[in-house]
């Protein structure tokens, strides 16, 4: 087996077209030696976008999905859509927590078309990583297991957007449970590499590759993905981290005596389970 033939999956990245790099952080992905890219809805504004009806999602999906054929020039790029939890709670400001209940619901259905159209393979959702109002989080929650309720009868995973809090990974699970979602299609996207907990959960880790996550996650075992989360913001171009992350340290771990057999668990046979995708090259 040579490095080559090596797929290696970035679980989470954004693009931002007109504002951010866009396909030019993809061709850097790829020259790096990524091979297969999974990428994210963005929340409206940052596409510069004002949400006043559930409407405006089929706008914003579009956008991504652009992306992701534009994208699929240069690798394997999968879509993933739906609404962020931060979203909800700016709407909630905006137009009061009911309605904005009513279009973010509407928007995760919208979403759960695209997915039965083949245009996306995953739905995005979950709840604040901040405190909210008691009301706030339970709306919130009832949000995460609607989308949970929409993967099931779409037969596709969700990543999640949450807090990382201790009892994280068991609340998910437990939810993910109830709805009737297997735990592992229910993808814990900026994850800590707390591998094994989420293993004895069930719930799947798309680690953050952040400093020392990578070997954390590999001591604890394979049953993890990688992300950068790169948001393609020209304004916080440090605050996440690059396109060339994922590969980087891949090849890096590989040189210090990790097998790449590991790796092959990791960016292939992890995200086809999860997913349902067949990651060749
Ligand atoms: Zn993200």
């Amino acid at each position: 087996m040579n490095d080559s033939r090596l797929p290696i999956t970035d679980d989470h990245m954004h693009l931002n077209p007109g504002r951010g790099r866009g396909i030019e952080a993809i061709k850097e992905f790829r020259n790096a030696g990524g091979t297969h890219v999974l990428i994210v809805s963005l929340p409206a504004d940052e596409y510069g976008m004002t949400i006043r009806s559930a409407q405006d999602y089929y706008v914003l999906y579009d956008r991504t999905i652009d992306t992701v054929r534009q994208a699929n020039e240069y690798v394997h790029a999968y879509g993933v859509i739906g609404v962020h939890p931060a979203e909800f709670i700016g709407l909630a400001g905006s137009m009061g927590i009911e309605p904005a209940y009513a279009v973010v619901r509407e928007g995760l259905e919208i979403a759960a078309k695209y997915v039965a159209e083949g245009k996306a393979i995953a739905l995005k959702s979950g709840r604040p990583h901040y405190p909210v109002s008691p009301e706030l989080w339970e709306r919130s929650n009832r949000l995460m297991r609607y989308a949970m309720d929409l993967c099931v009868d779409q037969d596709c995973a969700l990543q999640l957007h949450t807090e990382s809090e201790p009892g994280t990974f068991a609340s998910i699970s437990a939810i993910a449970r109830e709805q009737n979602l297997p735990p592992w299609r229910t993808i814990k996207h900026f994850s800590p590499p707390a591998v094994r907990e989420c293993e004895s959960l069930n719930v799947f880790p798309s680690v953050i590759a952040g400093k020392g996550a990578l070997e954390q996650a590999l001591s604890e075992g394979t049953r993890f993905m990688l992300e950068t989360d790169y948001c393609d913001d020209p304004v916080r171009p440090g605050a996440v981290l690059g396109p060339k992350t994922v590969p980087r340290k891949t090849k890096e771990a590989i040189r210090n005596g990790v097998p790449e057999e590991v790796f092959y668990k990791i960016h292939k046979e992890n995200p086809e389970k999860c997913y349902g995708i067949k990651i060749d090259l």
